[in-house]
């Protein structure tokens, strides 16, 4: 049995209220035998612990404040955010960045914001996953000071091979969801140039569904179809597409194998 973490999900979200349980049965029956939860905003914050309290096996949440949240009171908000780690512990911080395509009149309120949370994960050791949207070239000349202070994921992936190797030469990796398994996506050729070694699986549930069911509701359990996708573009199994990402993941979020195996 292949074991894959999803290490981009928002299954807390009400799209999954009411069918959660067949959703996560649906993760372990292909393998996912964690979901990383990064948070978006105050509302997800709660929202997100309940989901980990129900399966604390298998849902791991992270901190942080999505770059698309980042408003005028932003320092009040990241406050109130910060104080989550006086009552429990996260997989890492995220999601954070950057996103130029829906608002580029807070760019500097996010390159504040990220910057911050940035500090959190170097003050607790903890991976990020970054949100990077018409933005990454910025990103990565912001994360070029904390070179070899910090790694993480450029989450949902789809650029160019050129910013792959800046992004990799920061000791970062690249977050591969649904977008690669649609028709035309650049990413594909990105990947077979740079194999498997800096990959790791994710979803971002439940948007981007890969195909053959984009326009849905995209869950954790697709990231065997992406794993997949990605195991036949390098004629590899997924097995081993399996083995490589999930190991990426154990070091990036720095997460111990589940207590309890997976059974189907
Ligand atoms: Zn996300």
């Amino acid at each position: 049995m292949v074991e894959i973490i999803d290490t981009h999900s928002h299954l807390y979200g009400e799209e999954f209220l009411e069918d959660i349980e067949a959703v996560i049965q649906r993760c372990k029956d292909v393998g996912v035998s964690q979901i990383l939860l990064p948070n978006i905003d105050l509302e997800s914050v709660d929202k997100m612990h309940v989901l980990c309290e129900a399966y604390p096996d298998i849902c791991l949440p992270m901190m942080g404040l999505h770059p698309c949240s980042v408003d005028a009171n932003y320092k009040e908000t990241l406050n109130v955010l910060y104080d989550n780690f006086q009552r429990r512990d996260y997989c890492g911080i995220g999601e954070i960045g950057m996103d130029l395509f829906w608002d580029v009149t807070t760019q500097d309120w996010q390159e504040d914001a990220f910057l911050t949370q940035i500090e959190w994960a170097i003050e607790k050791n903890l991976g990020v996953s970054i949100h990077s949207r018409n933005a990454t070239q910025r990103v990565i000349e912001l994360l070029k000071p904390y070179k070899g202070k910090l790694t993480g994921v450029f989450h949902c992936f789809t650029e160019s091979l050129e910013l792959a190797q800046e992004i990799i030469k920061l000791d970062f990796y690249l977050g591969i969801g649904g977008v690669s398994t649609f028709k035309k996506a650049g990413v594909v050729s990105v990947i077979q140039e740079l194999g498997l070694e800096r990959l790791v699986l994710e979803t971002d549930s439940p948007y981007l569904a890969p195909t053959p069911f984009r326009g849905k509701r995209n869950e954790s359990s697709y990231t065997a179809i992406i794993g997949k996708f990605i195991a036949d573009s390098l004629v590899v199994s997924l097995d081993k597409v399996a083995e490589v990402t999930t190991l990426n993941a154990r070091h990036i979020y720095k997460i111990n194998e589940p207590k309890a195996k997976v059974t189907v």
